[in-house]
């Protein structure tokens, strides 16, 4: 039976490992240009947000992989480990260049950039991609710390396009797979997904028509089929030559409107405990678990809780939406004095977790990436980024 993918049915799949990539002799090679590949494939770079910076930020599309070290930010000790491992490519969760450069100089930023190239490092940015995925850092966190049932927080909305197209039924198949071919019936992992419905149609081409079924001025009736199909927006243009030159009708009638559907991709994670449980004590465990220096409640600390949202990094701006979602505790990092206020206002049970609290993906994404090709040779970074140090 056909299965579209969900959040809730896609959280666990289980991942093919892909054999696309080469072998030469005994020896594995993949190149940066193959690596990113296998990644967009999974966690698409044009996930992430508009403003976000992703995909390979330095380094050199055809160079070869000789080994992968993932990292959550892109430091000079975290180049030296990348050398000293003969890894040529770094993963960072955070991009080490956000906006213009207008200056690279060997101090600050520009030391980590001078090191990078001066040791033919590639960099390679997963950032708000990562997020989205229902796979990534939240994800990542709430394995960490025993969610279980979990899907999307905050499902991500997608626009699509319907087509629906009048075509006599001996050139149904043909149609079909001319549409197949540019790209419409894709739904998920699933291609050719079409509906069909046998009727008649009926027309009368006037005198200067050049009908392929029937005779000017007389009123023609026709079984035909009414074929119903999807498509990616961005394909309608190649999608509408398509039908012109594939439909055996000089008028074809077709409709094509747009809809939001939801995403695979999106926000945040939510999951459950087996049981309610206290919050207070709840956290503590919490705390050791995610190795957290400073972990802060924010609301009633007596409350029983079963229901956990997660935003990785910094999710504070989506508490009304969390909110709306009716979790027992929302967990996320980077939470301001006054943001704590709105919280307790709105009556939304947060825990601060620390933005550092992503350090979990060092090591899930190399799982992640060995979960797409075994054969990889990924390792996780040893060095800490914490910028802070509780005293
Ligand atoms: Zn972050």
């Amino acid at each position: 039976m056909r299965r579209l993918k969900t959040n809730h049915c896609s959280r666990r799949r289980k991942k093919k490992s892909k054999d696309s990539l080469n072998f030469t002799g005994r020896r594995f090679i993949l190149l940066i240009k193959e690596l990113l590949k296998l990644i967009d494939a999974e966690i698409p770079f044009k996930k992430a947000e508009s403003w976000d910076n992703v995909g390979l930020l330095i380094g050199d599309m055809s160079s070869e992989v000789t080994g992968i070290l993932t990292t959550l930010d892109c430091t000079l000790e975290v180049v030296q480990e990348a050398v000293d491992k003969n890894c040529n490519t770094i993963i960072a969760h955070h991009p080490l260049i956000f906006s213009g450069i207008k200056r690279i100089e060997n101090q600050g930023y520009g030391a980590v950039i001078h090191a990078l190239i001066k040791n033919d490092i590639q960099l390679i940015a997963m950032h708000t991609n990562l997020d989205a995925y229902d796979q990534g850092v939240s994800a990542m966190i709430a394995d960490k710390i025993g969610l279980t049932k979990q899907q999307i927080l905050l499902p991500a909305e997608r626009e699509m396009a319907k087509l629906q197209i009048f075509v006599p039924r001996e050139d149904v198949e043909s149609l079909k797979q001319a549409l197949a071919q540019v790209g419409v019936g894709q739904i998920g992992d699933y291609s050719d997904c079409f509906f069909q419905l046998e009727g008649q149609g009926q027309f009368r081409p006037n005198a200067s028509a050049s009908p392929y079924i029937g005779t000017s001025n007389q009123l023609e009736v026709v079984e035909e089929m009414k074929l119903e199909c999807v498509f990616d927006p961005h394909l309608q243009k190649k999608v509408e030559e398509t039908i012109h030159s594939a439909h055996p009708y000089e008028e074809p009638a077709y409709d094509i409107y747009r809809f939001h559907a939801t995403d695979q991709f999106g926000t945040g994670i939510r999951g459950e405990l087996a049981s309610s449980v206290s919050v207070k004590e709840w956290l503590t465990s919490v705390k050791e678990q995610l190795n957290i220096e400073t972990l802060r409640l924010i609301g009633d600390s007596s409350k029983m809780i079963r229901t956990v949202g997660i935003i990785s990094g910094a999710g504070v701006s989506y508490m009304k939406e969390v909110a709306a979602t009716g979790v027992d505790l929302f967990l996320t990092g980077d939470i301001k004095y006054h943001e704590a206020h709105d919280l307790l206002m709105a009556g939304l049970l947060t825990a601060d977790i620390e933005h550092y609290s992503e350090q979990v993906m060092i090591e899930g994404l190399k799982e992640l990436l060995q979960s797409f090709d075994s054969k990889l040779n990924v390792h996780a970074s040893e060095q800490s980024t914490n910028p802070f140090k509780a005293i």
